[in-house]
């Protein structure tokens, strides 16, 4: 039986990651993780519950008791918690103002990182995981580890089209600029740690992004399969 393949992606809002990986398990028919949707759905328990984001103590709290149901279907994303079907609301500007709050917490990322090396290795064909600490934390072993860049103008021109143009210049920076800027604090998805690829799409159209990943993970796999795993 073949190995599962793990690929890992990282990389800023915007860089196309998301994209990227989701386009890349399609074709490899492997699952799709989209970490950020976790730190978000959990920003939304934590919100309903009601405690302060200055208060760390009850944020993880409420991060660790909050029951996250994810779908790792690339074609069919949605996202529950507690219950309670999240999928369009953790889009929303206030969870994209909120989820740094938990991001910054090392005890909220240590549940958060738990729950997503156990999604990794339950996926039974392998698994393209995104976020920003996949490459170094949640899987440092993958089979392929990519750090996916893109200036900040183009990310925030593609933000603005995610949103139909429908969204204004502050909220674009808060989402771009401000969200980099505090998401660095505790991990660093600007430079490629040892062993990760470090690919720059600015220039790129996504097939183009796609088709890299892929011949990444063809020769991933083939060097598996020479070695005789
Ligand atoms: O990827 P996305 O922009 O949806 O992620 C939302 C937020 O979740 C990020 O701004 C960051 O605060 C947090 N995050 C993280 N580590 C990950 C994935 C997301 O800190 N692996």
């Amino acid at each position: 039986m073949t190995k599962p393949l793990v690929i890992a992606i990282d990389g800023a809002s915007g860089s196309g990651k998301s994209s990227t990986a989701r386009g890349v398990a399609t074709r490899l028919g492997l699952a799709y993780l989209d970490t950020g949707a976790m730190y978000r759905a959990v920003t939304v328990a934590y919100l309903d519950s009601g405690v302060e984001g200055s208060d760390p103590d009850a944020v993880t709290e409420a991060v660790v008791a909050a029951d996250i149901e994810i779908s790792t279907d690339p074609a069919d994303q949605w996202v529950r918690v507690n219950g309670r079907d999240v999928t369009e609301e953790i889009r929303s500007q206030r969870i994209s103002s909120n989820v740094s709050t938990v991001a910054v917490i090392p005890a909220c990322r240590e549940n958060l990182v738990a729950r997503q090396r156990a999604i990794v290795e339950a996926a039974p064909n392998g698994i393209v995981a995104e976020g920003r600490d996949i490459t170094t934390v949640v899987a440092p072993d993958a089979d392929v580890r990519l750090l996916l860049s893109a200036d900040p103008e183009i990310r925030m021109a593609r933000r603005k089209l995610d949103h139909g143009g429908q969204i204004d210049d502050a909220a674009l920076r808060d989402q771009i600029l401000r969200r980099d800027a505090d998401d660095s604090t505790l991990v660093n998805f600007t430079t490629a740690a040892d062993g990760v690829v470090s690919l720059d799409g600015s220039l790129l159209s996504l097939e183009q992004v796609i088709d890299a990943v892929v011949d990444l993970a063809e020769q991933a796999r083939a060097g598996t399969e020479a070695g005789g795993e």
